[in-house]
């Protein structure tokens, strides 16, 4: 409607809350419920048990997903239209941020891609379905429109001293989507052979999938038009590791290296949204520096549990990601 796209095109960042469902030990132990999802309303209220007080605060976000949500409703009602303009040479970041175990690769990356028949597996995640969408149109296109992928794999990790660095960059032009889960898969593998080097879990690293398109289009006049679209797909280190600053032990240490980066993230994303000219640095945004900014557009994808026990942690992502408006 029109409303929603004037919005649309008025703001350059969405931020979308989704809240996992119990999972099965959560259930058999009566795990209390603190979270409720009004997806018409677009409200999350989270409930805050204290001593013998409760107290409700409920926030609004650009979408809201509840637990029965289904992977291809969040990605046909956020990540679609997204692809559609990365496809006309837009330029688009999207984030996964929150706790541990809520669901940021559930939801980046999901369980499972393609089923024997060659379609997508319903529990398949943002990426695999970005990648059959963008074939799928380019293959609709046919042969009139040439078209390049250079695909870069990139792994962010932090050392102790807080640097960020690389693992595992690699560019590759392919062609068909096969070829680019081949490159996920490696990916995944040179990741977890980082992380055992290492001694770390993915909970402590960022992941970043990054697709560029080009279409090349020959116009009856003779000239040609090139657009250029490009899709950043992040699945960031547990935000948990932003609250434990104790700076008491490595990890701690670690932990507030990890922090530093997230909030500086933050930052960039409210100055962007305040269209603000001053856009902090960390290493990571300086990564991320062609993708953010100008006319890069970014989406929030908020995940949290809706448990009791993460009550604290749900609040703070709550909070965080609301502040990203
Ligand atoms: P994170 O990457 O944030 O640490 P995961 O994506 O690994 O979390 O999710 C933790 C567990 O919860 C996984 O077993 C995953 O299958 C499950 N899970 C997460 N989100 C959902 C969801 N929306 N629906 C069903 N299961 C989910
Ligand atoms: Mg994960």
């Amino acid at each position: 409607d029109l409303q929603s796209s004037n919005d649309r095109n008025a703001v350059n960042v969405q931020v979308v809350l989704r809240c996992r469902p119990l999972n099965e030990d959560e259930i058999k132990a009566r795990t209390h419920l603190v979270v409720s999802c009004d997806e018409l309303k677009r409200e999350v209220t989270a409930t805050q048990y204290m001593a013998y007080k409760q107290t409700d605060r409920t926030f609004v976000f650009d979408k809201v997903f509840g637990p029965a949500s289904q992977q291809q409703e969040l990605y046909d009602n956020v990540v679609a239209p997204v692809v559609n303009e990365v496809l006309e040479g837009y330029s688009w970041t999207i984030f996964a941020y929150g706790q541990t175990g809520t669901g940021k690769t559930y939801t980046m990356e999901g369980e499972g891609r393609k089923e024997k028949n060659g379609k997508l597996h319903e529990n398949a995640g943002v990426i695999p379905r970005a990648v059959q969408q963008i074939f799928d149109v380019l293959e609709n296109k046919g042969l009139n429109s040439l078209y390049d992928e250079p695909k870069r794999s990139l792994l962010l990790m932090e050392d102790g001293k807080g640097a960020v660095f690389v693992r595992g960059l690699e560019e590759e032009i392919v062609s068909t989507a096969d070829e680019i889960y081949a490159i996920l898969d490696r990916g995944t593998a040179k990741k977890h052979m980082a992380e055992t080097l290492l001694n770390k879990q993915s909970n402590r690293s960022h992941s970043m999938f990054s697709i560029t398109i080009q279409i090349k289009q020959h116009k009856s006049d003779g000239s040609e038009l090139i657009k250029c679209g490009k899709l950043n797909l992040v699945d960031l280190a547990g935000s948990e590791n932003i609250l434990r600053s104790g700076a008491r032990d490595e990890r701690a240490r670690e932990a507030g290296e990890i922090n530093k980066s997230l909030l500086t993230l933050g930052r960039v994303i409210n100055a962007l949204a305040e269209n603000s000219v001053h856009v902090p640095e960390s290493k990571l945004t300086r990564l991320l520096r062609d993708s953010l900014g100008g006319k890069t557009k970014t989406c929030i994808i908020a995940t949290v549990s809706p448990s009791v026990l993460s009550q604290e942690e749900t609040l703070s992502t709550l909070d965080y990601a609301f502040r990203a408006k």
